[in-house]
């Protein structure tokens, strides 16, 4: 409800970042994924991504440590 959400539905104008529900890289231009791995993963449900790009997945099991 709030008016400074916006959001287009069906318009993908969103940022480009990878279709991988737990991967925060961007997505290369001509696939929806950041690497093979994500696009191979994007059907499994992981807590974290392991496509070994600087910054994601390993970064937020670091911070998941409890
Ligand atoms: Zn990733
Ligand atoms: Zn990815």
């Amino acid at each position: 409800m709030a008016a400074w959400l916006h959001v287009t539905p069906g318009m993908d104008t969103k940022p480009e970042k990878c279709a991988h529900p737990a991967c925060i890289c961007s997505r290369t231009k001509d696939s929806k994924y950041c690497s093979a791995y994500c696009k191979a993963a994007a059907d499994t449900t992981e807590l974290t991504c392991n496509c070994g790009h600087a910054g994601c997945g390993t970064e937020a099991v670091l911070t998941a440590q409890s």
